[in-house]
């Protein structure tokens, strides 16, 4: 079976062209398969209108969640639910063209990859294109993980690769860096990344600022080691300032002033305080982790024996 996961928040607008155009998609090479839509809290219609499309469509499958977890959690319960030997995930905006599964199945199952994601040539929408392009750049440098710049949430992989993810537990979820982790034979395909078909982007500024900076604390030591750079230059700067006080003393042509004072508060203060910014999300992130809280919570799930 091959499992279609998608993840929906206030999607109201385009529910009818989504099913469409996915189910014709898996059509193509399958009949074997389920669509998992996990509607993540929306406030709209958006549900109603997956169960209408429910009744034309038996395949398909809804996850309703309790309230909105955000769009990793979201995958992160269709993957533990997804009941398939091949599993996909995509975004439910149709930014993610689905005709590109049937190619991704097949370079799965027949060039024999684990895993194959998408990878973004170009973006037709422009929001935050530089910034997203960016973020992946600098990802993959500081995290180390090769060849994964510019791929986002779509993807296909096999169920040993499924079950990989599945078994990592961290509340503070990555899928994508997580997917790269985790190893495996991982293929591309590349794609232009649409226009999103309707409506505002769900993912609002301050959610992907949260993600990239959740990207950047679970998978690499970047914010420890620039603390530790900013400290060794502080102690040297400092170290060098300190000779040349005592020298100034003993030779007696000392003359520091105000600005030199005040100045040298400033700067030890600031990178204080930075440092105490740094040390905190990471305590914050032991203490999420810690509270071992569940990564969402199913109201009501909607499947082949749901009346
Ligand atoms: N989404 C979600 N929960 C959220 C935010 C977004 O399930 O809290 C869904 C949204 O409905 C869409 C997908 O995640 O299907 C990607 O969201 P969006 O298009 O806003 O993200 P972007 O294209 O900016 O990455
Ligand atoms: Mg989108």
């Amino acid at each position: 079976m091959f499992s279609l996961i998608i993840p929906v928040y206030n999607e109201e607008g385009l529910i009818e062209e989504l099913v469409a155009r996915s189910v014709k998609a898996l059509e193509s090479f399958t009949t074997n398969y389920e669509i998992l839509f996990v509607n993540d809290g929306s406030v709209d219609s958006t549900l109603r209108k997956l169960i209408e499309a429910r009744k034309q469509y038996p395949r398909i499958k809804i996850v309703d969640l309790s309230r909105n977890f955000g769009h990793q959690a979201a995958f992160t319960a269709g993957l533990e639910m997804a009941l398939g030997n091949y599993v996909a995930m995509m975004d439910g905006d149709l930014q993610d063209p689905p005709e590109l599964l049937a190619e991704m199945y097949r370079m799965i199952n027949e060039d024999g990859f684990d895993i194959v994601s998408g990878k973004r040539q170009g973006r037709k929408g422009k929001r935050l294109r530089v910034a997203t392009n960016l973020f992946h750049a600098f990802f993959k440098k500081v995290s180390g993980i090769e060849d994964m710049e510019n791929s986002g949430n779509f993807s296909v992989m096999n169920r040993s690769a499924v079950n990989a993810i599945v078994q990592m537990k961290e509340t503070i979820r990555y899928l994508p860096g997580l997917r790269s982790f985790i190893g495996f034979r991982q293929g591309y395909v590349e794609y232009i990344r649409e226009a999103r078909l309707e409506g505002e982007p769900k993912m609002t500024l301050g959610k992907l600022i949260v993600l990239g900076a959740d990207a950047i604390f679970s998978f690499s030591k970047f914010p420890i080691k620039v603390c530790l750079f900013l400290g060794t230059i502080g102690t040297i700067v400092f170290f060098i300032a300190g000779i040349y006080a005592l020298v100034g003393k003993i030779l007696g042509f000392a003359l520091f002033g105000w600005s030199s004072t005040v100045l040298s508060i400033y700067f030890l203060g600031s990178i204080q305080l930075i440092f105490l910014g740094v040390v905190g999300e990471y305590v914050y992130r032991i203490y999420k982790e810690s509270q071992n809280r569940p990564i969402y919570l199913v109201k009501k799930f909607y499947d082949a024996d749901a009346e």
